[in-house]
């Protein structure tokens, strides 16, 4: 019997984990290694080791109907797409108004976590903790990963020659916080994912020129979508969902890339991706075309190699005078507290997880990691619902052999939202019933059916259910338009 569960790491996906286990019976206990809760979202002016780290001027890219939790909307005043300390006091308000602050340990270092030697009956880990320099060993039922994967930078300086014989500074993203520095300066962003072109953009106002080098391009979109509504209300729908499933790949593909390239033509500004159709997450930001129109950002080419002052590039242009190098080349994931990271990881680095949260070698499901998921979709809503999904496992471990794929196979990570929402929703008996709406809530049902696939709809019915969600759901555009 699963009863007391480690969740480490206080981050949304960590509050989601630590609220899933109360709301269920269990005995979390949450390991935050900061001084605080929010996690990547607590914003600092220096980077902390082992803690995600942001820029100021951070908004998100989901906005407040599709990434809350999904039992707690965010007050009516939020904007649609906030800065992130207003996130972060709605990450404290979450936190407050569900209690869960006094089930976390603050300035807890997890350094182990390791199976306990009748792992194969118990299922049981062993938790060891660093406070004020004193080391604990706890046990625990279960383990929930809520670590975070933005904190160890993917630097990969091997695919740059030369980079050592540049003169000019250089750094990786994560390092960033504000532009005032870089004042006058010429400036290469290499990376063309949401950190870089947000990095591209704000050095622009000051850089007396920024270069933007991407290998393949991306799809760049605005947050806001037509009639300046919110696009993932626009674009993340169960119909849309279901056209996508049942149109000939060709006619879905080409529905895709028109739909891109509706806010600027991608290719007209060298960012078209060199896999078009492949449902690679797109960057959000309203500012770059703009920008690169205005020449301020320039588009460049992989680069091909370093010099002492200069740039060549893949195309054989080659720019002068570059003084700094950012680096926005992503994160890789790292367990470094995992006693055999191999549990997570696999030989080449990857990671292979049943569902996306389960790790597929284990005798006993009782482990999972949070959050790593990755889709068109908000991470909020996802994080509650592994969370819900994973308890489930851990409570009634026969309920995997329940699922239609058996434990053991894996799943990729990049993954559609509403079908993987709803793969895990309907396991657990939480996926709306359209079809039994439409004869008793038909108002209700249409909006779940044509209308943004809020989180609220996740709360309309089996294991906690939350009473407000029909209202939620149907004022929804409301709190939009307010
Ligand atoms: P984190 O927020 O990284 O939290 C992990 C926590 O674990 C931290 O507090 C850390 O201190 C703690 N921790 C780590 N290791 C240990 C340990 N060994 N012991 C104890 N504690 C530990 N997602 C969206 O849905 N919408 C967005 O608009 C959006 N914008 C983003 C913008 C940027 C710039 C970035 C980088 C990401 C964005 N994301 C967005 C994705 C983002 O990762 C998630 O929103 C979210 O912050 C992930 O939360 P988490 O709790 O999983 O991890």
């Amino acid at each position: 019997m699963v009863r007391r569960v480690a969740v480490l790491g206080a981050g949304v996906s960590g509050l989601a984990a630590t609220k899933s286990c109360l709301e269920e019976g269990l005995e979390p206990t949450c390991f935050e290694r900061s001084e605080g809760i929010g996690g990547l979202w607590r914003y600092t002016d220096k980077a902390e080791e082992g803690r995600a780290s942001i820029y100021r001027t951070v908004f998100t890219n989901s906005c407040k109907e599709m990434m809350c939790y999904p039992d707690f909307p965010f007050p009516d005043d939020h904007p649609n797409y906030m800065h992130n300390t207003r996130l972060q006091q709605y990450i404290c308000k979450y936190a407050e108004h569900f209690d869960l602050l006094r089930h976390i340990q603050f300035k807890t270092l997890v350094t182990k976590v390791k199976k306990r030697p009748d792992f194969s009956v118990t299922g049981q880990w062993e938790v060891v903790t660093q406070r004020d320099g004193k080391e604990e060993t706890m046990v625990f039922d279960a383990v929930m990963i809520c670590s975070g994967h933005h904190v160890y930078p993917s630097l990969p300086l091997a695919d740059f020659p030369e980079i050592q014989k540049f003169k000019g500074s250089y750094f990786h993203s994560r390092e960033y916080k504000e532009p005032e520095k870089f004042r006058g300066k010429k400036v290469l962003v290499i990376g063309l994912g949401n950190s870089g072109c947000d990095i591209a953009v704000e050095l622009s106002n000051v850089a007396s020129q920024v270069y933007l080098s991407s290998r393949s391009g991306s799809w760049v979109m605005s947050r806001v979508w037509d009639n300046g509504y919110p696009w993932d209300m626009l674009v993340i729908t169960r119909f849309r969902t279901w056209l996508g499933n049942i149109l000939p790949r060709a006619l879905s593909d080409w529905l895709y890339v028109r739909g891109m390239n509706r806010f600027f033509k991608h290719e007209n500004f060298g960012l078209m991706p060199l896999d078009r159709t492949s449902r690679k997450e797109p960057v959000f930001n309203d500012d770059l075309p703009s920008r690169i129109a205005c020449g301020v950002v320039v588009i460049k080419p992989n680069v091909k190699e370093f010099r002492e002052t200069s740039v060549l590039f893949q195309d054989g242009t080659v720019q002068d005078g570059v003084d700094v190098v950012i680096f926005a080349t992503g994160y890789s994931y790292s367990y470094p507290f995992m006693e055999d990271d191999s549990i997570i990881k696999s030989r080449d680095n990857q990671v292979t997880l049943y569902k996306g949260i389960l790790p597929p070698q284990l005798e006993k499901p009782t482990m999972a990691v949070i959050g790593l998921v990755q889709s068109l979709g908000p991470i909020i809503p996802t994080a509650d619902l592994q969370c819900r999904w994973a308890i489930k496992v851990f409570q009634a471990p026969l309920f995997l052999s329940s699922l239609p794929r058996r434990y053991g196979n894996s799943t990729t990570l990049q993954t559609d939202y509403i079908t993987y929402m709803d793969e895990l929703a309907s396991a657990i008996g939480v996926k709306p019933n359209v079809l039994k709406l439409l004869l008793t809530d038909p108002r209700l049902a249409l909006e779940v059916l044509f209308g943004p696939c809020t989180p609220y709809q996740y709360r309309l019915r089996g294991p906690g259910k939350w009473s407000g969600a029909r209202k939620a759901i149907l004022t929804q555009w409301d709190r939009t338009l307010q």
